[in-house]
């Protein structure tokens, strides 16, 4: 991977636009769904007829002022849409519905881990808009157009240029998507295009505090990628200046393949856009009560939840990560600690047992177990009824079902015999079938001891209580 010669940083900016999980559009009754025959959620008002209205979802203003919450932000108690004028085939309009010099919200802050240490990313604004459709190229040599995406309501998340570096903007980008996967306004789905980044990337001398020309690479779809893009967008922008020529301001695609940038086109400056304030609709006005209610609603972020299994519950921080990976996982951490106050031991069990069976696709994630059994199976370990080895077999057993552990440990006649008189009557059979073993185990051969273990474990099935074995053999063998 190129590097970045010493003497220069690298800047970036993020954009990102996410779509919010409302049923319907932005300002029709369309449908949002995914991934059904094209132009099948269309109607007058997204595809642009003349004469129709747009009605503002009142759903999208709510998640629009979670997220912005959430990311810190004040929310301005008035906003005003404004109509974003371009011509392509997707926008049927002709114009996209968008937020200008009066976004929704803005100054917030999102909080990054850069080489151990906690760094502050300033966010500019949130503003709300509305996507467009998608072309289609190459359906029997022609391009054509899908207008079922277009409408979806999404929110531009604009960073400050605060990130210093590939790294940086990909852990960025990170922090961003699972904020607003935890409080359920995006599904973090990628592939599928709803959360899509945008960087803006610069460079400049180290100590040098004007900020170079930057190019802006456009719709990278991975985290992996959009790291990539930057560096190789950098180490090309080096390039060009070490040879005493200009970056200029462009805007420009990423081909994995050939690990390069390329020219998309030539920046169009903003006065290209014709903005102008939307006429069809009036001014977004909020009031504090509603905002405050939405902020009451919001549930606790991800951050704040690794910070309390790390120094309440005495997790590791690479655990907790793993815990918050998905807002599903970390509903089940949490629940199954409310029932079974052992955090340890539960997140030691979901990390080793549950997530392998875990999938997850976007927002929805398919458990194969509930907290009740999770806590229970644990349950049924810390009271002895059945041995951490056992524990697993038990899972196996219940995991995709909704039996209760307790009463699989009862049919299959699993839990670990306990019975310290019915354990030492076996010891002392097993001890008295063996008096070979038995001599050399007093001659001093004492680890055969595990040789009498293993006769116990074999003729109980595995199930007796391994501490009490240990001290019925040794009460016979040594008498004890
Ligand atoms: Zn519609
Ligand atoms: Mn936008």
């Amino acid at each position: 991977m190129a590097k970045t010669p010493s003497e220069y940083e690298t800047v970036v900016g993020l954009e990102v636009h996410a779509q919010l999980l409302t049923l319907t559009k932005a300002f029709c009754g369309c449908a949002t769904s995914f991934g059904d025959p094209p132009n099948t959620h269309t109607c007058p008002v997204c595809l642009g007829l003349p004469g129709t209205l747009p009605a503002l979802n009142a759903e999208a203003v709510r998640m629009a002022v979670a997220a912005a919450v959430a990311l810190g932000c004040g929310i301005q108690p008035t906003s005003i849409f404004a109509r974003k004028n371009y011509f392509y085939p997707d926008l049927p309009k002709g114009y996209q519905i968008s937020q200008y010099d009066k976004p929704l919200a803005s100054h917030g802050a999102l909080e990054i881990e850069a080489e151990g240490q906690t760094r502050r990313v300033g966010i500019l604004r949130v503003h709300m808009e509305e996507d467009a459709g998608k072309n289609l190229h190459g359906m029997g040599g022609d391009s054509v157009v899908d207008l079922n995406r277009a409408g979806t309501p999404l929110i531009e998340i604009v960073g400050d240029p605060d990130l210093r570096s590939a790294a940086e903007a990909a852990e960025y980008l990170k922090r961003l998507r699972e904020i607003l996967m935890f409080i359920g306004v995006n599904d973090g789905n990628l592939e599928q295009g709803s959360f899509r980044c945008d960087a803006n990337v610069s460079v400049r001398k180290l100590g040098q505090t004007r900020l170079g020309t930057r190019t802006e690479l456009k719709n990278i779809n991975s985290f992996r990628f959009v790291a990539e893009a930057i560096e190789i967008e950098a180490a090309r922008q080096i390039a060009l200046l070490e040879q005493g020529q200009a970056v200029r301001q462009q805007t420009r695609g990423y081909n994995a393949e050939k690990r390069e940038t390329y020219l998309l086109r030539d920046k169009e400056n903003e006065a290209g856009y014709r903005y102008f304030p939307e006429p069809d609709l009036p001014p977004l006005v909020l009031d504090s009560s509603l905002i405050a209610a939405i902020t009451r609603s919001l549930p606790t972020l991800p951050a704040v939840r690794r910070h309390a299994m790390v120094h309440e519950s005495g997790l590791a921080a690479t655990t907790a990560s793993v815990l918050t990976s998905h807002p599903s996982i970390a509903k089940l951490f949490e629940d199954a600690i409310a029932k079974f106050p052992q955090p340890v031991k539960v997140a030691n069990f979901i990390q080793s047992e549950v997530l392998r069976d875990v999938t997850t696709t976007g927002l929805t994630a398919e458990l194969p177990v509930c907290s009740d059994q999770v806590a229970e199976i644990l349950q049924l370990v810390d009271d002895g009824t059945i041995s951490g080895k056992q524990a697993k077999e038990l899972y196996a057993a219940v995991r995709g079902t909704s039996a209760s552990p307790s009463s699989v440990v009862a049919e299959r006649g699993m839990s670990m015999v306990s019975d310290e008189a019915a354990i030492l009557a076996l010891a002392a059979k097993i001890v008295a079938q063996s008096p070979k073993q038995v001599a050399q185990y007093r001659a001093g051969k004492s680890n055969l001891l595990g040789y009498f273990v293993g006769q116990m474990m074999r003729e109980t099935g595995g199930s007796a209580n391994p501490a009490l074995v240990n001290r019925a053999l040794k009460q016979l063998l040594d008498g004890r």
